[in-house]
């Protein structure tokens, strides 16, 4: 069944105010750095260090077993211990301890000689080896969505960052023009594409002076505006706005692939350089944060290390709630002892507010604002009742967690937790058949 994607009509107060206006701040890496041993949803990993093993920057320590995707170390020193911590996933996973020298000595994660000669399958198995993932939040292996070329005929990069607070790609793409251009060349080549399309939201216009002085040194790039409405950097509701194009699973059914902006930019980096993503800027914000900023870290920075070295929270008593990402699609943490991912791109702090919610008013606008085309509501209704067949006919596995439903709700009903509870439950029901 074609899934008629609704473009996002719902201007958000982005709060992105708060951050995109200052420069970023860099910080050194901490005593001790926790990489996580998780990708996706898969936490098996060959690990290759043991403790007291010596690494340096971009020394490879671990790969996931089930499909290829490389982690490194983001600090030279002594691995200390393999250690579960709480990942942002809210679990307790496995993460590779290692003890800062301060000598931040390194070695390249690939070495490439020839970066303006490279084939097609050099460019693949090179963002394959960088452990290259979706830097927006997804984490999801970008080679995978490379495995069929041959469908791909047009590069759609990502730097439209819906979500509010968080400003990350915009700082990133404000400083690395060049490479996130000379990316996006890489991408091309690795599609076989004949196109690649950079959008970005519409009021930057310092940024989008930027990409379109860079536009014009690159023949098959062009940079478009996308209006300032949620999701409007989904996936889906992107290609539709952009290309005009709907499709059934995968982008690359009409021709697509879809990377986030910073993920083209480290793949510059690390094709020139030899560089993973062992470090990144993450967005801290939230009216929890003395001064939200954006800062440079170190991949494996505990969060309140970091939030101590930005000014700490504005108050210590303050009941707060800290957020992995941003309020829409960012998921709520128990507390701050969680580490930077290579995938994170975010921490949000918000003051806890609490609101009673009002019984249900029938009035369709969660089924009206909602991307997927689901029907909140009656999604509610079959997972009060556990009604695992109706969830299933809703199609509540199809929900991508945007959170619209939950925002757009005049009785402040938290209706995207009762989706989430009903994908759940739908899930547990399939594995039980398995
Ligand atoms: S979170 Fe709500 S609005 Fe977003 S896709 Fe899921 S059901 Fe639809
Ligand atoms: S938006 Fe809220 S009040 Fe309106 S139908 Fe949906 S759950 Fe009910």
């Amino acid at each position: 069944m074609a899934i008629l994607s609704g473009i996002g009509k719902v201007h958000l107060d982005g709060q992105k105010g708060l951050t995109k206006d200052k420069p970023v701040k860099s910080m050194d890496a901490p005593l001790v750095v926790y990489i996580p041993l998780v990708s996706g949803t898969s936490t098996a990993f060959d690990v290759h260090v043991q403790p007291g093993d010596h690494v340096d920057i971009g020394t490879k320590l671990a790969t996931r077993k089930d499909m290829y995707v490389p982690v490194y170390a983001s600090v030279s020193g002594t691995v200390k211990a393999i250690e579960k911590r709480m990942h942002i996933s809210g679990r307790m996973q496995n993460h590779v301890a290692i003890e800062n020298d301060g000598q931040y000595t390194s070695v390249k994660a690939i070495d490439i000689s020839n970066p303006d000669d490279m084939s097609q399958s050099d460019v693949l198995e090179a963002i394959k080896e960088l452990g290259l993932v979706g830097l927006g939040g997804s984490g999801f292996p970008t080679y995978i969505k490379y495995s069929k070329p041959e469908l791909l005929e047009t590069v759609l990069i990502n730097g439209v960052e819906c979500e509010p607070f968080i400003t990350a790609d915009h700082m990133e793409m404000l400083n690395n023009v060049e490479a996130l251009f000379d990316g996006t060349e890489f991408l091309i080549k690795a599609a076989g594409a004949k196109n690649a399309i950079i959008a970005i939201k519409e009021h930057k216009p310092e940024l989008f002076s930027l990409l379109k002085g860079e536009c014009e040194k690159h023949a098959n790039i062009t940079c478009v505006e996308v209006p300032d409405k949620y999701p409007m950097g989904w996936e889906r509701t992107l290609v539709k706005q952009v290309l005009k194009k709907e499709y059934d699973q995968l982008p690359s059914e009409v021709g697509v692939v879809v990377n986030n902006s910073t993920t083209a930019i480290s793949l510059s980096k690390g094709i020139r350089e030899g560089k993973a993503i062992t470090e990144r800027i993450v967005t801290v914000s939230g009216n929890g944060i003395k001064d939200p900023t954006n800062v440079k870290v170190a991949v494996g920075t505990p969060a309140n290390e970091i939030i101590a070295f930005i000014g700490g929270y504005i108050d210590d008593e303050v009941d707060g709630v800290i957020l992995n990402g941003g309020p829409m699609m960012g998921n709520s943490l128990m507390n701050d002892t969680f580490v930077i991912a290579p995938y994170m791109n975010a921490l949000t702090v918000l003051v806890r507010e609490d609101t009673v919610p009002l019984p249900c008013l029938k009035c369709g606008m969660c089924t009206d604002h909602c991307p997927a085309n689901l029907q909140p509501v009656k999604i509610i209704q079959a997972e009060k009742a556990a009604n695992v067949d109706m969830v299933k006919k809703l199609e509540a596995d199809r929900c991508v967690s945007c959170g619209m439903c939950s925002y757009i709700c005049p009785s402040k009903i938290e209706v995207s937790d009762f989706v989430a509870k009903a994908k759940r439950r739908l899930q547990l029901a399939n594995m039980k058949k398995k």
